[in-house]
């Protein structure tokens, strides 16, 4: 029973993102080995996944068991010396000797990118990126690991920050800093360390950076601030946050952006998998593994019918639950109608529903006079805006109990017993309890490389100094480079279509202002 208890400990540990080390392996190996020598290896089929995780995750710390792990290592990576096997030291990360579990991590991502690899393909013998300096601040996952070795396989030299001080994935970035890539991240950076970072990327001696990928904008902001000369070589920035494009626009407008830039966040393809297909998947995710919920036959009101609502509502459905739908804008309305959904105010359901999911990108959307009805057990969580659709702050009065019952959920009790589970504090549910898919973040990846090789390659004057979203034919060659992994044929336009339609046969095959969504949301004449 310990064993088992041990292993279930462990497993919760590794879901909710917790470093694992390498004294939990013994205990846990040994529970394993126990059950299956008994035959009785029974885990619920939702939760294997992550059994397996667990396993592969456990078995890689064994094999590294002879290092010393980074997680009881206080020194900061910026005292230390390391060297990779090459001798080479222009990196600071926190340990080289993870760079082989590092390895296992980015071929597991690689089988994922099915996009990015078929670039590497393309390109042999073709180097679009020959005397490209790549300078990049993004998250270093292995999904990153995948995209700078392809920029390098493409001919592009590179060297990388952290955009977040906490998302680092050490033994990627020791796996990157082994494959000869200068590296300069660690998970847990302070303040100073993060811009420290980012400074040793562009402040070489005998290395240049002339191209930006940025996602957030603060190594776009590092180099304004503190180098300004460097933009004179500098031929482009790729932004892929929301934040950091917003900031690219503001210099626009104030006629300070001395660069093209590229808007990746906005690209077609980005936006209906962040949105869409993302929140399709990752709804269930974020629920199962904080609540265990059963879907079947339970009442789920979903507030907002736009792309993450759609996405919520199907995959919903698909498990049997009962779903409501609210919306302020009759088009969508219209829409949940048609897609079968009952459309409702929250306050008709309110008393009712098991689930309560808000995804209006709007604000005080469920407010304390509805969290008061809500009946006893009612999960209520956002996938939309940040943390503002739920009044989490009307909560916090001395009547009501707060009790942390797991990791980002909380009961919050009233004085009759009755609770409600909020989940995440009313941040977004999939981004703080489930992974985003790695397909999804394909999709980004092959965007974000692409946009760097049109503007690397774009002759003297096709962009000038301001943003720019990826041009629609390289939408569709994204979207072409994930077909083949469905074996999905396409259909490809005679001649006579293509003049009927006055299209070029290889497209682009919509319009610029088409925007594959719902009606609701594409440009319209002005009222
Ligand atoms: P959207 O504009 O397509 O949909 C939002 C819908 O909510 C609209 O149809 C709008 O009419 C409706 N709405 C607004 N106020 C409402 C209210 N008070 N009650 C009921 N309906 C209301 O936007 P989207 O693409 O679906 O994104 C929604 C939010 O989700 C945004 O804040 C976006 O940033 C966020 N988002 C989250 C994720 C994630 O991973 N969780 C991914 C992408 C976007």
């Amino acid at each position: 029973m310990y064993l088992l208890y041990t292993f279930s400990c462990v497993v919760s540990q590794y879901e909710a993102q917790e470093p694992l080390s390498a004294s939990h392996s013994w205990q846990t190996l040994w529970a394993l080995l126990f059950i299956s020598h008994r035959g009785a290896l029974m885990v619920p089929c939702d939760r294997f996944p992550h059994y397996v995780q667990v396993l592969k995750h456990i078995c890689a710390l064994e094999y590294t068991a002879s290092y010393t792990d980074s997680s009881d290592d206080e020194t900061s990576p910026r005292d230390k010396q390391q060297k990779n096997s090459k001798g080479n030291g222009d990196f600071c990360i926190k340990n080289i000797k993870q760079a082989d579990f590092g390895r296992r991590e980015i071929e597991i991502a690689e089988q994922e990118m099915p996009a990015l690899m078929a670039l590497r393909k393309r390109a042999q013998g073709e180097k679009p990126l020959a005397g490209a300096k790549v300078v990049g601040c993004t998250h270093i996952t292995a999904q990153t690991a995948v995209l700078m070795e392809t920029l390098s396989a493409l001919g592009a030299q590179c060297r990388w920050a952290a955009c977040n001080i906490y998302s680092t994935q050490n033994e990627v970035a020791a796996a990157l800093a082994e494959g000869g890539f200068s590296v300069f991240a660690w998970k847990g950076e302070s303040e100073d360390d993060f811009w420290w970072c980012i400074d040793r990327c562009v402040n070489v001696e005998g290395w240049q950076p002339n191209m930006i990928l940025d996602d957030g904008g603060d190594l776009t902001h590092w180099i304004y601030k503190k180098y300004p000369n460097m933009f004179k070589k500098i031929k482009g920035i790729v932004e892929e946050s929301v934040t950091g494009v917003h900031r690219l626009y503001q210099l626009s407008k104030a006629g300070k952006l001395c660069v093209p830039a590229m808007n990746v966040n906005d690209s077609v393809t980005k936006q209906k998998f962040d949105n869409l297909y993302c929140c399709r998947e990752s709804i269930l995710d974020g629920l199962k593994r904080t609540t265990d919920v059963m879907f079947g036959g339970k009442q789920v009101v979903v507030c907002g019918y736009g792309e993450v609502g759609k996405g919520c509502c199907a995959a919903l459905k698909a498990m049997g639950s009962i779903v409501y739908v609210t919306e302020i804008d009759p088009i969508c309305a219209l829409q949940a109608c048609m897609d079968g959904f009952r459309l409702v105010k929250l306050n008709e359901v309110i008393r009712q529903v098991d689930i309560v999911i808000t995804c209006t990108g709007n604000k005080n959307v469920v407010v304390r006079e509805y969290l008061d009805r809500m009946k006893n057990g009612c999960i209520v969580c956002n996938m939309g805006h940040s943390n503002t659709e739920i009044d989490v702050a009307s909560l916090r009065t001395p009547e009501l109990t707060w009790e942390r019952v797991r990791s980002q959920v909380d009961h919050v009790i009233w004085p009759d017993g009755k609770r409600i589970v909020l989940l995440a504090e009313g941040r977004l549910l999939n981004l703080s309890c489930s992974t985003v898919p790695t397909f999804v973040l394909s999709i980004t990846a092959t965007t974000q490389a692409l946009a760097l090789i049109e503007l690397y390659n774009a002759p003297e004057g096709r962009y000038k100094q301001d943003v720019y979203l990826l041009p629609k034919k390289m939408d569709e060659y994204v979207a072409s480079l994930h077909l083949p992994t469905f074996d999905a044929h396409l259909t490809e336009l005679s001649d006579e279509q293509a003049k009927y339609l006055g299209l070029n046969k290889n497209g682009p095959f919509k319009p610029n202002y088409y925007r594959y969504e719902n009606t609701s949301k594409t440009t319209s004449a002005p009222a």
